[in-house]
């Protein structure tokens, strides 16, 4: 494979670290705006995925508004430079301070789950002497076909109002004085490749929107969520997925009443692919088996091999001899400290560099200091 990564200047570099192609991300962002400008929709991205400052600064400057699921996460938009008014934010447990956080920064939108938050974001929108835009994220019940760690819009997850209960949400709503009614939200799940899924989505939230208009309440918005897919397996081959394909498919199916619009929440899709952990292999221990390369890095720089059985491609950048097979492992004291089983590298030294690719996404953020390790660094091409 041609190795676009500048080895030697890594060699320079204390292990393990980030490294973010921002060209990537730029590449990634552009064909974003593209694609979803044709249809006039709205992307938002979902910073959970990747909150590093740089990489919100650069996203920021491509137009696209932000996704949080925290207080911290709407100050670290504002921060980055975001406008208040492109900033939503949605999750199940809003704490008081996180809310006022909000209604100060004056978001965009606050997607509320239940009728107890709704009524806590009345009283504190109240006090602030402000009223607060909210949108009604709807569990759609819609299955989405990805690990079920990350599907989210099954009446079984803790997530969204369920659809029996949207007439008493919006009783409520029309009682309450510093609450404004600005659209609907739904979120199906995580890495979902199979465009279906957003198919079935489509002919739901046309289904639902019939109860809108029968209480004359349109929603303004219609926050379609995120959740597209990356190829873990092709880094290289599908440095991006199809955007192209995925706004079509809304364009297609969604049925809409004038003047709505459309909201996307991407976060994995957004940067995934543009990051990669970065260690060096500090032993090569022969086991039973197998040949063990223990790396500098572990599942406190990128936890999702051992939290979701995730898959990552892992490549040896120093190396160009004989292929063999390698558990390749991490020095933590957790078995599940593992990046991949019988991994098939060319043979493996001490000190060669390796990467772990597709980590842009719920990596450097996941990061912990589980054994008092430091957290990784991270470094950008545009640097180096
Ligand atoms: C996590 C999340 C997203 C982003 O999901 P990706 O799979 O990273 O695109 C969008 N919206 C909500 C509400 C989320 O919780």
């Amino acid at each position: 494979m041609e190795n676009h990564f500048p080895v030697e200047k890594f060699q320079a570099i204390e292990t393990p670290f980030y490294y973010y192609n921002m060209q990537l991300l730029e590449d990634t962002l552009q064909v974003i705006k593209e694609e979803s400008e044709k249809y006039g929709y709205h992307v938002h991205y979902a910073v959970k995925a990747n909150a590093n400052k740089k990489i919100l600064e650069t996203i920021n400057s491509y137009g696209l508004g932000a996704d949080c699921v925290s207080g911290n996460e709407v100050s670290a938009s504002i921060e980055a430079g975001f406008p208040g008014n492109k900033v939503v934010y949605a999750g199940v447990g809003k704490t008081d301070k996180e809310i006022i956080t909000g209604l100060k920064n004056n978001i965009g939108c606050f997607n509320v789950e239940s009728i107890p938050e709704l009524e806590v974001i009345n009283e504190l929108a109240e006090k602030q002497g402000v009223v607060a835009n909210v949108a009604l994220r709807i569990n759609p019940n819609v299955k989405a076909n990805t690990h079920h760690y990350i599907t989210t819009g099954l009446e079984e997850n803790k997530f969204g109002i369920y659809i029996w209960d949207l007439e008493k949400v919006m009783d409520k709503i029309e009682e309450l004085d510093h609450v404004n009614f600005k659209g609907i939200h739904f979120h199906i799940g995580s890495q979902i490749n199979d465009l279906d899924s957003y198919k079935q989505l489509c002919v739901r939230v046309n289904e639902l929107q019939e109860l809108f208009k029968q209480r004359r309440a349109i929603p303004q918005i219609v926050n379609v969520g995120g959740g597209l897919g990356i190829d873990y397996e092709n880094p290289d081959e599908n440095p991006m997925p199809d955007f192209k394909a995925f706004f079509k498919i809304f364009d297609d199916f969604l049925e809409l009443e004038e003047g709505q619009e459309v909201h996307f929440e991407l976060g994995r899709s957004v940067v995934c692919q543009c990051g990669t952990l970065i260690s060096k292999v500090i032993y090569v221990k022969e086991g039973v088996n197998t040949h063990f390369a223990i790396v500098d890095a572990g599942m406190s720089d990128l936890i999702r091999p051992a939290l979701y059985q995730a898959y990552h491609k892992i490549e040896n950048l120093s190396s160009d001899q004989e292929d063999e097979k390698y558990d390749v492992v991490g020095p933590i004291c957790e078995s599940s400290d593992c990046f991949g089983k019988a991994v098939t590298l060319p043979k493996t030294s001490r000190g060669d560099i390796i990467a772990i690719r597709s980590a842009g996404a719920y990596g450097e953020i996941m990061a912990n200091q589980y054994n008092l390790r430091q957290l990784p660094k991270a470094f950008y091409s545009s640097d180096l």
